[in-house]
């Protein structure tokens, strides 16, 4: 017999602990497949992963870091400490079930609403009184799953993590001939610092990225006194990421042959940004991370191979490659709505970044991304929470979907890398709109003094009283 309540919340990242604080007086159940709150920054980060957003622009709005002025950025274990002292003070800890992963997803709601082709009208009732979502649960790995029933999902399962993207290779050249070991930055994180010393330690590294885990890997090679390749797959993206360390310290990007050739606002626009490790050109500087530029690669017995047939010798060849997030969702959102997360451009059409107008009484939080992913988390589930209780309607189906198609292609025309779905350069024309919706005032400073020369932080939306 399923277990029935309102509300479950898949995920306790910062996005699951956002909507579980915003929805908390219905008692949601939140379910996490691990045994800790923080997402990403318990399972993908390493000894050096830093918060790249200052402090106070990564902050919950009623809740000030303790040294908020404190310019140095947070390391992913203060991140962690942040998270489980704002989840203790508002007593959410009770509401989630570690170790408690969701397996599978069953729609049990009006047929009809399955019909989605040309689908127009109302969204329908958020909470209807009735069951519309099933939900099954498998705890600590057994064999047998709880069914659960619920009136509203919260899906925040995060972007990153769990489902690393492994490149593919041509038949007879992928990591089995390679006689060498292979692994994914999602293995590396697992590693405790004696065992990641001791892969890296007298060997020779590649390491295959260009976003921030492949960086702060390539310094964590070099100071564990070795020589690592760092290799960059796409030659447009691969320079770009280096260019807010360039802007901020003048860093010698011609010299290593990482000056951009596209716009440096593309970047920020679709939230490519990353911030160097202290020591990354130093390292590079002693020649102990060396750059290559490749757009096809594969393996051989010694190593790795290019188009131009020239070769690498390694040991340990670590994928930096990134992470499938839309797998994570397919598995668990049943047909036909798995296939209407995403447009055919790649991008989640989601009205105010949280609710497919076509998936009935689900919201989606964490994939929408801006500079600070914790303030565009936050400001959604509390836009959530508002609608859930009444105190504002969503607009006809076809509306949103004018909406999220509007966005779409503002995003297309801004930046290449669109399908990131990043709305850093329009953050604050978002959060005006879901600010007006609520029926807020999207000014918010208390001067017009602040208003032209503060810019505006998480603090700005707290709670209107
Ligand atoms: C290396 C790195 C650096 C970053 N730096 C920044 C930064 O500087 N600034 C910034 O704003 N953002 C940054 N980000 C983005 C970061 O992902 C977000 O800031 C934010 O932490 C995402 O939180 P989330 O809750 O949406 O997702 P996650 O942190 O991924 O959490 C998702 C949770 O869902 C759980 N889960 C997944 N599937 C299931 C399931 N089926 N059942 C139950 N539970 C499930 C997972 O175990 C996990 O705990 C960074 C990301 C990475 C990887």
């Amino acid at each position: 017999m399923a277990v029935y309540s309102k509300f479950a919340i898949i995920g306790a990242g910062i996005s699951g602990i956002a909507a579980a604080k915003q929805l908390a007086k219905y008692q949601p159940l939140v379910f996490e497949a691990t045994n800790s709150l923080g997402g990403v920054w318990r399972h993908c980060s390493y000894k050096s992963t830093k918060l790249q957003t200052p402090r106070c622009d990564f902050e919950f709005s009623d809740y000030p870091w303790p040294e908020r002025d404190n310019s140095s950025f947070p390391s992913h274990l203060e991140i962690l400490d942040y998270l489980y002292s704002y989840a203790t003070f508002f007593d959410l800890l009770k509401l989630v079930r570690f170790n408690s992963k969701v397996v599978e997803i069953r729609f049990v709601g009006d047929p009809e609403t399955t019909d989605v082709v040309g689908k127009t009208g109302e969204y329908g009732s958020l909470l209807p009184g009735q069951p519309v979502w099933e939900v099954a649960v498998q705890t600590n790995q057994s064999e047998t799953v709880q069914w659960y029933s619920f009136e509203f999902l919260v899906i925040c399962t995060g972007k990153y993590g769990d489902v690393p993207k492994i490149p593919v290779f041509p038949h007879n050249k992928g990591p089995e001939i390679f006689e060498g070991k292979v692994l994914h930055t999602l293995d590396y994180s697992k590693l405790d610092k004696d065992a990641a010393t001791k892969l890296l330690e007298g060997k020779k590294v590649v390491v295959i990225g260009y976003k921030k885990s492949a960086i702060d890997l390539a310094v964590e090679c070099a100071e564990a006194n070795q020589v690592c390749l760092l290799m960059a797959l796409e030659q447009r993206r691969a320079v770009s990421k280096f260019i807010e360390s360039y802007l901020v310290r003048k860093l010698p990007l011609q010299k290593y042959g990482l000056k951009p050739d596209h716009p440096f606002e593309e970047d920020y626009a679709s939230c490519q940004m990353a911030i160097l490790p202290e020591f990354f050109f130093s390292e590079a500087d002693k020649g102990k991370i060396l750059f290559k530029r490749a757009s096809k690669w594969w393996f051989w017995e010694g190593g790795i191979e290019f188009e131009d047939n020239t070769r690498l010798e390694a040991d340990v060849v670590v994928l930096a490659t990134g992470y499938d997030g839309k797998k994570k969702l397919k598995a668990i959102i049943p047909e036909p709505f798995g296939s209407l997360i995403e447009f055919p451009s790649g991008m989640m059409p989601l009205y105010r970044g949280t609710i497919n107008p076509l998936i009935p009484n689900m919201a989606f939080v964490g994939y929408l991304e801006s500079v600070s992913n914790l303030h565009t988390a936050e400001l959604r589930c509390k836009w959530l929470a508002r609608l859930v209780d009444d105190q504002f309607k969503l607009p006809s189906v076809e509306t949103m979907l004018e909406q999220t198609t509007k966005e779409m292609e503002i995003m297309k025309r801004t930046t290449r890398f669109y399908k990131r779905h990043c709305i850093s350069t329009y953050s604050i024309n978002h959060s005006d709109e879901i600010c007006e919706e609520m029926g807020w005032e999207s000014w918010r400073k208390k001067s017009w003094l602040a208003e032209a020369f503060s810019p505006y932080n998480s603090q700005d939306y707290e709670e209107e009283k």
